[in-house]
């Protein structure tokens, strides 16, 4: 078995909480400290760093979510000052409002050992090289796993998750063995191979390890029948600083939460209370190993179920099941996540476009297809075909320039869509 750190992640269930509660009341003062939301917050509960002194009194912290990262934009959540800051990267709220991430220079140290502990569950070592198909940029992907990469020895190819006809070229060429992607970009490279005619004899991949987005078990049976390699996913919000929470090993029965980096709870997304391990709900998140931007039971949005069962790989590390699905409406399509509303804000800011619109996606091949219908005023809607044509054009390039995703658009008379319920704003068909 290939465990990085096995004096973390073979531990026992005593020595982790016993550092968790340690590393959570350092994490508590600085917060408390150094950041005004927390120390407002917190006074006006009448609660003290102090009071939490067991886990079980974690619950009666408050909440946090995008809506308060938003809130405190740009820097308002960091818990140390600027000068001591080595990286920043972002991510984007519902409505497309950016959340600005800080990072120490420990900070990146953690990122590092933590994409090494996901790369070497997937058995990546200094022999392999290691193709990053993942964003270099502002969110800060790439980065993520090349760091780490690095430091297991592995030879890196900082790629990009454009082009797969030009990635699998350098594939071929390069003799890589690993590819860091995401599982819609492993489907077009997938789409570029039969394109190509390239053989997968003349490739040396052997493995993957998926992040970003989630997948279902038919599309990782069909990657691995399809390119004949081992899939390792791996999970993290990306509000939640970096790289990644939990990894799968390669028994692929759950994804391990690096627990002395991260306390997982489980909410009910309703009430808020607790739930019992085994119980679907909420994942909510509190980091107690980051400096920059310390998270106090972050609410995530995402539902899963967690499981303290020993897991035969010897991890002690409790499991989470893969994301199951959102408390809220996020969509993602071909990698991309967004929300409606945001569709619905680009729309308010287009003469001629009404707020009004339906989503619908679909797979053709291995891309997702959104066509989106968009109600338009009918002093516009009976004009010439022209116009129509221009503002159609016009629609679609916005939402490209905003959100990153091609949509296809089709403008519809005023109150075709008005009386839509809200849960048919959206209409997705894509098999799963
Ligand atoms: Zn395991």
């Amino acid at each position: 078995m290939k465990i990085w750190n096995p004096d973390v992640e073979r531990s026992s269930r005593e020595k982790i909480e016993q550092l968790q509660l340690e590393r959570l009341q350092a994490t508590l003062n600085r917060a408390y400290r150094s950041v005004a939301f927390y120390r407002e917050t917190f006074d006006r509960m009448g609660i003290i760093p102090e009071d939490i002194d067991s886990l079980a009194k974690l619950p009666q912290l408050p909440f946090t979510d995008r809506k308060t990262l938003m809130e405190n934009y740009p820097y308002g959540m960091f818990a140390v000052p600027l000068r001591e800051v080595v990286r920043l990267h972002c991510t984007c709220g519902p409505g497309g409002e950016p959340v600005v991430i800080g990072y120490t220079r420990n900070d990146i140290n953690h990122w590092t050992q933590i994409s090494a502990r996901i790369l070497h569950a997937a058995k990546v070592g200094k022999d392999d090289v290691v193709q990053i198909c993942l964003d270099y940029g502002l969110f800060g992907e790439g980065l993520g796993f090349h760091y780490g990469a690095e430091l297991i020895g592995a030879s890196v190819i900082p790629g990009s998750d454009t082009d797969p006809r030009r990635q699998l070229l350098i594939m071929r060429d390069y003799r890589t063995t690993v590819l860091l992607s995401k599982p819609s970009f492993a489907l077009k490279l997938i789409a570029a191979i039969k394109e190509n005619k390239v053989s997968l004899a003349n490739l040396q991949l052997r493995g993957t390890v998926f992040t970003g987005e989630p997948f279902s078990e038919t599309i990782r049976r069909r990657i691995e029948g399809e390119l004949k390699i081992k899939v390792i996913n791996s999970y993290g919000p990306p509000e939640i600083p970096g790289p990644k929470i939990a990894t799968e090993c390669e028994k692929k029965c759950g994804l391990h939460i690096f627990e002395d980096q991260f306390i997982p709870e489980i909410i009910d997304p309703q009430t808020g209370k607790i739930l019992p391990p085994g119980e679907k709900g909420e994942l909510v998140v509190t980091t107690i190993a980051k400096e920059a931007f310390p998270l106090i039971r972050y609410r995530t949005g995402d539902l899963t179920v967690l499981d303290f069962s020993p897991c035969e790989c010897g991890r002690v590390l409790v499991r989470m099941h893969p994301v199951i699905g959102r408390t809220d409406n996020m969509i993602i399509v071909n990698g991309v996540s967004f929300f409606p509303a945001q569709i619905g804000n680009i729309l308010a800011k287009i003469e001629g476009a009404e707020p009004h619109f339906r989503l619908i996606i679909d797979r053709e091949g291995t891309q997702d297809i959104v066509d989106i219908m968009v109600e338009v005023s009918e002093d516009i809607f009976f004009d010439e075909m022209k116009k129509l044509h221009q503002l159609k054009k016009q629609i679609e390039e916005c939402i490209y320039q905003t959100l990153g995703i091609q949509v296809r658009v089709k403008l519809v008379e005023k109150r075709s869509l008005s009386g839509a319920e809200s849960g048919k704003i959206v209409i997705d068909k894509r098999p799963k």
